[in-house]
Parts: C-alpha cells; sequence; structure tokens
C-alpha cells in the first residue's frame, strides 16, 4: 500500500535509526570481527570491552562531560532509573523535589514515592500540560536534597528551553532530548536517558553522574542498580546489553560525523519550526502546547474531529508516514522528529498535510 518510495518512521520509541547506521549492522550481523557476529561475543572479550570505551570516550567528547563524572551503561530502561536515582542518592535526604510537566516525570515522581519523600514544586496539572508551571526557589522546599524533572515530555510534548535554576543540583531525564543540546554540567547531579529515542536501540540506558556521589546509597540498592556496583566494574557487573551498545557506538559516530550537538540542534529548531508553523499557519490542525514550551523532538497535533484524525492517519501512513498516532494517554497525532529523522521526513509531512488540509477542510 506504499505508494512513495520512502518510508519515513515517526515513532515516539523505538524510533527511526539513521540508514547509514542500518547498514552497518547489516553488514556486521554476519561477521563482525573475524568471522564471529557481534551478537555472539562476550561482553568481557577486549575487542568489546575497546568499544565500550569508545563509545564512552564518544559521549564525553559529544556532550563536554566534565572529568569529575562518570557514565554507566545500566540495564532496566528510563523507568529503572525512576527507582535507581531515589536508591542511591536520595537515601540519606530527607526530601527531594520533582517538577511534574507530564506523564513521565508523574510516573518518575511515583516511582520515588516508594523510596522517598517526594515534594512537588511545580505541577504542569494546573497549566493543563500546555506549558512549564511556573515555580521559584520558593516553591521547593528548604530542606530539599536534589530537584528532579524530564527535559522533554515525550507524550505531552513539552520541553524545557532553558535549565531550571535552582540551588539544589538537579536530576534529569534526558530520554527524548539528550544529544540535541548542551547540557549544563555545573547545575547536574545526574543525567539518565534510555537509548531508544535518540540514542539507538531499547536495551541500554546511559547514565551520567558525579563521581562523588556515587557512595551515599541505600543499602537495599540491588546491585544491578547500584551506581557504586556499576561504575567499580566498568558497567560490566552482569552481561551487558552488549548489541543496543553496539548500535549505541554507532550512533555517536555517525552523530560525531554529521557536527555533533551543535549541528542537532540546529536541525531540530529548523526543522521543528517549520512543522509548528505548518500547524499554525492552517484551520485544520491545532497544537495544545504554548509557543514558549513546545518540544522540538516530539509534535502532537490534533484535527477537528476523531473521525478526521482516523482518516488522516490511515492517508499519512499510505504515503509512507508512519507511525502518527499520538500516546493512548492523550490521543491525536504526533510527529517524533528525533536526531536520525532526516529533513526530508518532514517536508514530507508537511506536504501531506498542507495536501490533506486542502482536500478535506
Ligand atoms: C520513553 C521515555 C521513558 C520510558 O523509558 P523506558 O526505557 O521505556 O523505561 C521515560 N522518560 C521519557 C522522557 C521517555 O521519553
Amino acid at each position: 500500500m506504499i505508494h512513495n518510495h520512502f518510508v519515513y518512521n515517526f515513532s515516539s520509541g523505538p524510533a527511526c535509526l539513521p540508514a547509514e547506521v542500518i547498514a552497518k549492522i547489516k553488514a556486521d550481523i554476519p561477521d563482525w570481527h573475524q568471522g564471529v557476529s557481534v551478537m555472539e561475543i562476550s561482553h568481557r572479550s577486549l575487542k568489546f570491552m575497546d568499544l565500550m570505551q569508545n563509545a564512552e570516550h564518544k559521549l564525553k567528547k559529544l556532550l563536554n562531560i566534565p572529568d569529575d563524572f562518570c557514565i554507566l551503561f545500566m540495564h532496566g530502561g528510563a523507568r529503572a532509573q525512576f527507582a535507581a536515582v531515589a536508591l542511591n542518592l536520595f537515601y540519606q535526604s530527607s526530601v527531594v523535589d520533582y517538577l511534574l510537566t507530564g506523564h513521565w516525570s508523574e510516573e518518575a515522581r511515583k516511582e520515588a514515592s516508594k523510596y522517598i519523600n517526594v515534594h512537588v514544586a511545580a505541577d504542569g496539572k494546573t497549566v493543563a500540560y500546555k506549558s512549564i508551571p511556573k515555580f521559584s526557589q520558593a516553591d521547593i522546599h528548604p530542606d530539599s536534597k536534589y530537584v528532579h524533572y524530564t527535559d522533554n515530555e515525550t507524550i505531552h510534548g513539552i520541553e524545557f528551553r532553558e535549565t531550571p535554576n535552582t540551588k539544589q543540583l538537579l536530576i534529569a531525564d534526558m530520554t527524548s532530548s539528550i544529544l540535541s543540546k548542551p547540557i549544563e554540567w555545573n547545575k547536574f547531579a545526574l543525567v539518565y536517558a534510555s537509548a531508544q529515542k535518540n540514542l539507538g536501540i531499547a536495551g541500554v540506558t546511559v547514565v551520567i553522574l558525579r563521581k562523588s556521589l556515587l557512595e551515599q546509597a541505600n543499602p537495599v540498592t540491588p546491585a544491578v542498580m547500584s551506581y557504586q556496583t556499576m561504575a567499580q566494574t566498568q558497567s560490566l557487573y552482569n552481561t551487558s546489553p552488549v548489541f543496543p551498545i553496539y548500535v549505541l557506538n554507532l550512533i555517536l559516530e555517525w552523530a560525531e560525523q554529521l557536527g555533533g550537538v551543535p549541528y542537532f540542534e540546529a536541525k531540530a529548531k529548523r526543522i521543528s519550526s517549520k512543522l509548528y508553523q505548518c500547524i499554525d499557519e492552517s484551520s485544520l490542525y491545532t497544537t495544545p502546547v504554548d509557543v514558549e514550551a513546545r518540544s522540538r523532538m516530539n509534535v502532537p497535533f490534533s484535527l477537528r474531529t476523531t473521525e478526521m484524525e482516523v482518516d488522516f492517519l490511515k492517508r499519512a501512513e499510505q504515503q509512507g508516514l508512519l507511525a502518527l498516532q499520538g500516546h493512548r494517554v492523550v490521543g491525536g497525532a504526533r510527529a517524533s522528529i528525533y536526531n536520525a529523522m532526516p529533513e526530508e521526513g518532514v517536508d514530507a509531512l508537511i506536504a501531506f498535510m498542507r495536501a490533506y488540509e486542502r482536500e478535506n477542510n
């Protein structure tokens, strides 16, 4: 049913990979090294440990990570980190603060609340998840040790334009925005991101934290979730997700070759702006999010009626514009335009949206 030669995958995650990376994987699967597939090598083989070090160096360079931070490759996705940050860092704190801006920050708060007192400094519910709720230092609990926030709310399409200003160090879930902007490390205790949005395929989660924070874990922390254990073993405590880390390394290589974070930041600004412009100029499409909080990675939008949305999504799919349905929590449509989405994909989507509006408005 696909008429176009090209297919563009707007999935929110696992999301599209660069064509170059898929081609490289294809070549490496039967023979990565000495006739052996990358899927059948030991995580403790020199070749793989070398690859892991390479990935670490590239991340460090791409994100300008200072020497007093360490990089861990962990299991369990971002959701495991919702608990891990609480177990590893919050144990000795009486209270920590969470900024709630949508689905993922709320899920992170719920999980952390099992282990620690969570104070909510700002709640997006009060602004119907249309923008980032206003807050100041006065809204943060005076005894709070950390402030956790979700840099980009993948489902609601809300993104922090600037790093929050707090006296406390920050902990950020950057799963859906890492490598699309620089990170001001002096403000952070820890940043985590699972891989399947901007870093490759599901199965590995990157955790970047201050080395000075490695020794404050709750003694009941499971060893596989312990930052200290993972740091001491160079993330080789148990069997590493070898294939996802291999893909991550290819993604980082590809990102470096294109020009790194400055390249992706400029591209994200450019392609998201044209898509929002298309929505703003139309009388058929609307997006719920206020201009200053609009995500550059996930663009949610709706049509006039649910019936129209169903038809729009069906026809988009026939044109090779795939996975545009919104998350079941919010409905509507959503275009996820991560680093790997080619600019032509967004151009094709805009052309389709304009044509659909002309025919159906
Ligand atoms: C996708 C996503 C998650 C969930 O990640 P898992 O790896 O499935 O646990 C968490 N936070 C954000 C911001 C996400 O986009």
